[in-house]
């Protein structure tokens, strides 16, 4: 069943729903992005329909609310420690078809992946349900139709605001029907983009040889001096989830402290150093070698279920060498075909 509500309604279920969830969704922060004068958007909670951000894409992804970028884990002192209980209450975590798939990403690495869950994204997963935003449109960044992932029929509710007739909701979840028994019905399922200015159709790499011999590649060598190992784009990558653990230890009793879980990214230098001070990845280029094929073919690879990741553009938005995967699955492209061809010549 759909509804439609004015803003005043809107903000009436909304209350209403917030008695028993959290509600995450885009929130537009004002002067706080990268250059003075820019704004940023980052999922945060909600309490009125106006605070959330319909039109832009958010500079952060949904995943800060599902892994946060860092949460403590325990406290501790000499003697002892407590696990942190987290807050238990329900999720309800707006975003677009794009952020639902990621999500569908990090539940196959963080449940059940070599038998194991992990307790901490479980705990959240558990608990959240979705509300599809309707996508008016991504930016040209965004190549989520090439990635599969423009489309979800996973969520309880879809919502659409549409600046004259107010907002617009599709309930699938008959949980939620009873927030909605006196609004006015009307017609409405949600959209999906079709189309996107950024085509990306990364090449499958056959065999075992010619994926040696990507690796190895010279394309990967441009990166070394381009790429500054800043990190930001597995930071604002929605599929990413990749974490380290830090003690912090409490100034005014040096036995005491917590141990917090903290986002990490495999493009910082050192982040598989081993005892020894050895690296496996030491420059630049083999770091992002690392990420793109991890994402365009180790996931698949694993888990059959294509590529990891959803085409949220973000990683070329957030990147301050102009860096864009899209160009670099490109590039990538073009060293299969060359290594295909090197092959074949060989086999004759
Ligand atoms: S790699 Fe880039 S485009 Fe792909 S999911 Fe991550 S941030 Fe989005
Ligand atoms: S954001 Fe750009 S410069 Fe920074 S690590 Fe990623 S690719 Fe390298």
């Amino acid at each position: 069943m759909s509804y439609t509500l004015t803003s005043k309604e809107a903000n009436q279920v909304l209350k209403e729903l917030r008695k028993t969830y959290r509600v995450f969704a885009p929130k537009r922060f004002p002067k706080q992005g990268r250059y003075s004068d820019t704004d940023i958007i980052k999922y945060d909670e909600i309490s009125t329909v106006e605070e959330i951000e319909f039109k832009e894409k958010s500079t952060f992804p949904a995943k800060e609310v599902m892994s946060p970028i860092h949460r403590t884990l325990f406290y501790f002192t000499e003697e002892e420690y407590h696990e942190a209980k987290g807050n238990m209450k329900p999720i309800l975590l707006l975003g677009r078809a794009c952020d639902i798939n990621a999500q569908k990403v990090q539940a196959r690495i963080y449940c059940g992946n070599g038998g194991f869950d992990d307790p901490y994204y479980k705990r959240l997963h558990d608990q959240v349900k979705y509300v599809l935003m309707e996508c008016p449109g991504g930016s040209d960044t965004c190549f989520c139709v090439s990635m599969g992932t423009n489309k979800t029929d996973d969520y309880a509710m879809a919502i659409r605001m549409d600046e004259e007739c107010g907002l617009k909701v599709e309930v699938k979840d008959p949980s939620f029907d009873s927030y909605f028994a006196d609004s006015e019905k009307c017609r409405f399922t949600p959209k999906f983009i079709e189309e996107n200015e950024l085509s990306v159709k990364p090449k499958k790499i056959k065999n075992k040889e010619i994926l040696n011999k990507l690796k190895k590649d010279d394309m990967w060598r441009e990166f070394d001096k381009r790429c500054i190992s800043c990190g930001a784009c597995t930071v604002a990558c929605s599929t990413c989830t990749c974490f380290t653990t830090r003690d912090i230890v409490y100034g005014d009793n040096t036995e005491a402290g917590e141990r917090r879980r903290v986002t990490d990214s495999c493009q910082v230098a050192g982040f598989d150093q081993m005892a020894g001070q050895r690296e496996i990845r030491s420059r630049a280029g083999d770091r992002m070698r690392y990420k793109v094929l991890h994402k365009f073919h180790d996931y698949d690879a694993r888990f059959h279920e294509g590529n990891m990741c959803v085409g949220c553009g973000r990683c070329i938005d957030r990147c301050p060498e102009f860096i864009s995967i899209a160009t670099t699955v490109d590039k990538m492209n073009k060293a299969i075909t060359r290594i295909e061809k090197e092959e074949g010549k060989q086999a004759k």
